[in-house]
Parts: structure tokens; sequence; C-alpha cells
């Protein structure tokens, strides 16, 4: 499941096979949802039977479905060492959008996430990326009744930090975007951080998908209340990453992410700030109306507030929009996802002196 062509040929010599037996067998795992590879008529009885010995198609099990009102589900799928992620179907009517999950739990922490409650345990494999991928879209087209593609964008955006898990998710991107496989456009795959600087150039180079990033604060001391990884990677720096992402693409803009907290973000000062900070990078920004989720302390910003603070950024010149609320009803909204993540058993660690 998450072997990209390269790989899939790799694993095909390696069986003392042609390596153009992944080109047959991509289209029948990811366009047909096959998992069976006796049922793969081209590629020959033999060489079927010996697969079956030494290979498996798998994705994450489906534990439990939620269906809000507005048409968003949120699958919960479990792994096989016993965690389990969150997984987020999000039909609009000029797209349908699946919003993965790159890590079990996460380590990184910021203040107003669901996600940073639960702590970190893992990082996926690329199989068990693109494998929530392969469930969706043969699920959907199932339960739709649907004979075509459903799925025709993907947002790196559920539980963990794609950029901590960066290897992973560079294989996983390549089959996204393999025409073989589901041959999305690096316009409609998209990898959300929170500002793991070094890992987005290996991104670009990797697999040079959409980029967004969660900023929620225009300067570094907020930022850093909010975000510990900005202690880090501080804001300057940051921006510095950007411009690099899209440096030579004149069409290319990253996607700047901002929480909207009342009363701690949401000022016409911020509004100010933002907008004096992005003058420099091809930037547009989404706001999104805080989720709560229980025992946060935040709240969500007034709806006369967050407009007022999207027209100070209009004014501006930047394209803004402020994301409508999909699936809070079930807890399947920007921030609230929690999954179960399973404490990671910790290795003792003896130091000798030498
Ligand atoms: N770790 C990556 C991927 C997560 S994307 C990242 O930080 O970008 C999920 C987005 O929802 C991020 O922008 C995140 O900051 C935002 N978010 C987290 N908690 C939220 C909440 N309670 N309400 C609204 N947005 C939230």
């Amino acid at each position: 499941m998450g072997l990209d062509r390269t790989g899939l040929a790799a694993f095909m010599g390696a069986l003392g096979e042609r390596p153009f037996r992944a080109q047959q067998i991509l289209p029948w795992i990811h366009q047909r949802g096959v998992a069976d590879f006796a049922a793969m008529t081209n590629i020959g009885k033999a060489l079927a039977a010996h697969l079956a010995t030494v290979a498996v198609i798998g994705a994450p099990a489906l534990l439990s479905e939620h269906v809000s009102a507005d048409g968003t589900r949120k699958w919960l799928l479990g792994l096989a060492d016993g965690n389990a992620i969150e997984t987020v179907f999000i039909p609009e009517t000029d797209r349908n959008t699946l919003c993965i999950s790159s890590q079990v739990g996460c380590a990184l922490d910021c203040a107003f996430c669901a996600t940073a409650r639960q702590g970190f345990s893992r990082n996926l494999t690329a199989a068990e990326i693109v494998g929530q991928v392969w469930f969706a879209e043969h699920y959907l087209r199932r339960i739709l009744g649907r004979g075509e593609r459903v799925l025709s964008n993907i947002v790196f955006m559920g539980m963990g930090e794609p950029l901590l898990n960066v290897k992973e998710v560079i294989m996983a991107a390549d089959v996204l975007l393999d025409d073989l496989a589901y041959g999305l456009s690096r316009r409609r795959v998209t990898v959300s951080t929170a500002g793991v600087v070094p890992a987005m150039a290996r991104l670009q180079e990797g697999a040079p998908v959409s980029l967004a990033v969660s900023l929620h604060a225009p300067d570094d001391a907020l930022r850093d209340t909010l975000m510990p990884v900005n202690r880090k990677y501080p804001i300057a720096p940051l921006m510095e990453a950007c411009r690099a992402y899209v440096r030579g693409d004149s069409r290319r803009r990253v996607t700047f992410e901002y929480a909207m907290l009342a009363g701690v973000n949401d000022g016409p000062g911020h509004a100010q700030a933002l907008a004096r900070l992005l003058r420099t990078v091809p930037a547009k920004v989404n706001l999104i109306p805080f989720n709560p989720f229980p025992g946060t302390s935040f709240t969500r910003s007034a709806p006369e507030v967050i407009d007022r603070f999207r027209a100070i950024l209009l004014e501006a010149g930047l394209t803004t929009v402020t994301r409508r609320t999909r699936g809070d009803g079930i807890g399947a909204a920007c921030g609230q996802l929690a999954g179960v993540v399973l404490e990671r058993p910790r290795r003792v660690v003896r130091l000798h002196a030498v």
C-alpha cells in the first residue's frame, strides 16, 4: 500500500520480476481498489500466487463512523498495533476533500489543539497514510454507488505533524500524485505544517505539493505562548522557508492558517501586524473559527470580530477566506481529532561511566 512506483519496481526487482510489473499492479490497487493478487488478471497466475506469499495489500480497519448533518464523515481507523487514528471526509459542491493523519497523536503541544492532549505515540508508515485514502475512496464509492473517482483533494491536516514524518509523507504523496495511482495534481494535495523549518525544503525536493502553514499569531511573543515549536523555529526563518518553498513559480502561494481565538489573537492590531508580516510572502489566509473541545479554556471569536479581522487583511490586498466550520457536531473539525493513542513503552537507557 505504501510503495510508490519506484519502491514497487524495486520490490518486483528483488523478487526477480521485471520492474514494469509495478505499472501493472498500481492501478489495480489504487484505482480499482483490488486487495487480492489473484484478481489482477494481467499479471499471470504464477506471479499472483508468488505475491500472495510475500506481500499483503492492507489498509487500516474501520472501527467507527460518525456522519454529521452537513455530510462530513469521521472515521476511527484501527492500526495493527492497537493504536487508532481519525480521518475525515468533507464533501463540498465543487470538491470532495479527505483530511488524513500523519502520526498517532502529536508531539508539538499547541495550546489550542485537542490532538496535543493525546500525547504522541509514533509516526505512521506510508502504507498507513495511503491506506486512509485507499479505504476512503473505495468505501465511499461503495456506499455512494459511484463508479468513478470520489476524492478530489487530499489535505494532511489530521492528527500529527507531517513534517516530523517527512520521509513517509513524501512516499505517500508520490502515490497520491502518480497517474497510475490517484493521479492528483500537486495543487490538490496540501501538506500543513506548524513550521518545522528544515523539513520544508525536503518536502519541496521530494514531493512539491501545496504548502499550508499554521501561523495563528503575527509575532514571536504571542506565537511562543500558543505553539512551543515557535521557540525552536521562530517566525523570521519560517517566513524565509515559505518564500523559498514557492520561489521560482510565480503562481504558487502558501496558505496561512489562523485560528480565531477570542481575545487572544483576533484584534485589529493583530490583523495589521499579520498583513505587514505577509507582505513579503506570496500568501493567502484561511481564518479558522476556533473549534472547542472538552477541557479547553479558549473560545471562538465572535462573527463580527472575524469579519473585521478579515476586512483589514482584504484591505491590505491579502486573499482571505473564513473557513466554514465542518463536522464540529461529531468532533471532526480542525483541532478536534483525537483517535486512540496508546502510551509508548519507554525504553530504559542506562548510562555507563566510561
Ligand atoms: N500539525 C499540522 C497539521 C494539522 S492541520 C499543522 O499544525 O499544520 C490542523 C489545523 O487546525 C492546524 O492549522 C491547526 O493549528 C488547526 N487547529 C488546531 N486546533 C484547532 C482548534 N481547536 N480550532 C481550530 N483550528 C485548530
